[in-house]
């Protein structure tokens, strides 16, 4: 009896020790398939970004949007279309926000939005890079006849700009295609012509960077549409687009004959809560000021910020 009963003690421990073997061999076996396919996986997930990433890269070659120049861009671009539209959308709000509170006078801060007009030029690339180094977002009012040739530079194609712009954050605006006050008399001979050359840049912006502009400066400023001013107007906003003119300038526009000059007039048209500054980036003398401005306009207490529809600013 003794005997037997330290065979069924025997086996009894035996049973335990084979089951808890099992248990945990097939606990590894859990282990090891469940790490299997979660590498597997990540695994997928990063082959599926890798290719999309080179399907975007495609997509934006087609647009004709990397040269040598935007190439260090293409994740910014990526980033525009993806994380950055909402970052903006909330910047917009908050500075709508800021808008009102500077009207309300219930802020010390003010809002200065500069603008360039004309453009792109080759010197675009230098004024990008300042707006860069000084962490400034801006807005482009840009046109496009004659731009496959850069004005200042016949060797680069200036449409290559527009992605470089709209990649680095700032606004597209809409300056018409051909700008007619130095290439065609006709631009303000009528309203449906306007707005031909309204819609034929917003088609060419369109193309080339993906982004669908909805604020339009007038050529030489509203007041240059003269009897058809009104006209235009409404039916700008029949097309969904708001129009701003400028509060401030350098007087890049016409003659300047010194930086002094440059500076002065700038300064001494500052004296708004919100200003929309005209500045032209083909202006050697505005690119000469522009680091400077930008720090007097900070040290005054202004938030620079690019256009947008919704501001108070911008006419609709
Ligand atoms: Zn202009």
């Amino acid at each position: 009896m003794a005997k037997s009963g330290r065979k069924v003690k025997k086996s009894y421990k035996l049973i335990i020790f084979y089951s808890l073997y099992i248990i945990f061999a097939l606990f590894m076996s859990y282990v090891c398939i469940n790490n299997f396919f979660k590498v597997k996986n990540i695994n997928i997930k990063n082959g599926y970004l890798k290719s999309e990433y080179k399907a975007l890269g495609k997509e934006y070659k087609v647009r004709n949007m990397i040269n040598s120049e935007t190439a260090d861009e293409i994740k910014d671009i990526v980033n525009i279309d993806t994380v950055t539209k909402e970052t903006k959308a909330n910047v917009f709000k908050l500075a709508q926000t800021a808008e009102k509170r500077i009207k309300e006078g219930k802020t010390n801060y003010k809002i200065a939005y500069i603008t360039f007009d004309d453009g792109p030029y080759y010197l675009t690339n230098k004024v990008l890079d300042t707006l860069k180094s000084k962490k400034v977002k801006a807005t482009f009012f840009l046109i496009g006849r004659g731009k496959e040739k850069c004005y200042d530079n016949a060797g680069f194609d200036c449409t290559t700009m527009y992605a470089k712009e709209a990649a680095a954050g700032h606004t597209l605006a809409n300056h018409t295609y051909s700008h007619a006050l130095s290439f065609s008399p006709y631009l303000y001979g009528s309203t449906s012509e306007f707005i031909n050359q309204v819609k034929k840049q917003e088609q060419l912006l369109l193309d080339k960077t993906g982004v669908k502009t909805n604020i339009v400066r007038f050529p030489g400023g509203s007041g240059s549409a003269g009897r058809l001013r009104t006209d235009m107007i409404n039916n700008l906003k029949a097309n969904g687009y708001g129009w701003v003119d400028w509060t401030a300038q350098d007087g890049d526009g016409g003659y300047v004959p010194s930086r002094d000059a440059a500076w002065n007039t700038f300064t001494s048209s500052i004296n708004e809560n919100i200003e929309v500054i005209l500045f032209h980036d083909y202006a050697d003398v505005t690119y000469s000021i522009l680091g400077d401005a930008i720090d007097y306009l900070e040290r005054n207490n202004y938030i620079l910020l690019p256009l947008f529809y919704e501001s108070v600013m911008v006419n609709k």
